[in-house]
């Protein structure tokens, strides 16, 4: 099963995503984690990423696509994958069709995570993760157990520096700019099904299943 995750920053794509990917144990491809972690062990790629990141911009295009071809191609993405924040542009976009082509392969479902401006603003500033296993919470909807440690694994909880109020602003009107769009372009391929993203992950994860069968 080959999908991609569709939605703004705080819509809940990456919650999702780990869910999706135990339940059909394919991998979940994030370029914002394989970002983040390029960028903490200061590899070329996260020295040229994290300014763009940090600034709440996308990371250029031919790098991310590099990153992609690369990962797909790799043997545990045989039986299908998980794209969680990839393609974020119609470049992209256009990109991953060309590649998954010449592999002989289609997407399955693009699944689009609706959920509104307010909901996302709030979403994201009370956001904390785990750097060590990628676990999340949320001061109030899903607040860990000892404040600021990992309830999986005992790490301490960390704020994403893209996580603040400017930022996220930036990443919503980049979103709308440029990945808003994409919706338009699987529509017309016909394998786009919507979801409301509001109520409890486990009440949005049923959704998606539906819709992903
Ligand atoms: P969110 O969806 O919450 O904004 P992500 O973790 O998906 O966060 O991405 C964080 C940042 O990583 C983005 O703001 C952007 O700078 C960069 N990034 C991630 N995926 C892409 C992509 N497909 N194209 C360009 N930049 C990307
Ligand atoms: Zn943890």
């Amino acid at each position: 099963m080959r999908l991609i995750l569709l939605g703004p920053p705080g819509a809940g794509k990456g919650t999702q995503a780990k869910m999706l990917k135990e339940k059909f144990q394919i991998p979940q491809i994030s370029t914002g984690d394989i970002l983040r972690h390029a960028v903490k062990d200061n590899t070329d790629l996260g020295v040229r990423a994290k300014s763009f990141m940090d600034a709440g911009q996308l990371v250029p295009d031919d790098v991310v696509v590099g990153l992609i071809k690369e990962r797909i191609k790799q043997a545990d993405c045989e039986t299908g994958f998980i794209l969680d924040g990839f393609p974020r542009t119609m470049i992209q976009a256009e990109k991953l069709s060309e590649t998954l082509t010449e592999m002989d392969l289609t997407i399955d479902t693009v699944v689009d995570l609706e959920v509104n401006a307010d909901e996302v603003i709030s979403r994201l500033a009370g956001r904390s993760t785990c750097p060590e296993c990628g676990a999340m919470f949320h001061e109030e909807s899903r607040p860990p157990k000892v404040l600021g440690v990992c309830d999986g694994c005992g790490g301490t909880l960390a704020q994403r520096q893209d996580d603040n109020s400017e930022t996220i602003l930036k990443r919503l009107e980049v979103y709308q700019e440029s990945t808003a769009p994409l919706k338009e372009f699987y529509m017309r391929q016909g394998n786009l099904k919507t979801v409301i993203a509001r109520g409890s992950v486990e009440e949005i994860f049923s959704r998606v299943c539906e819709m992903v069968r």
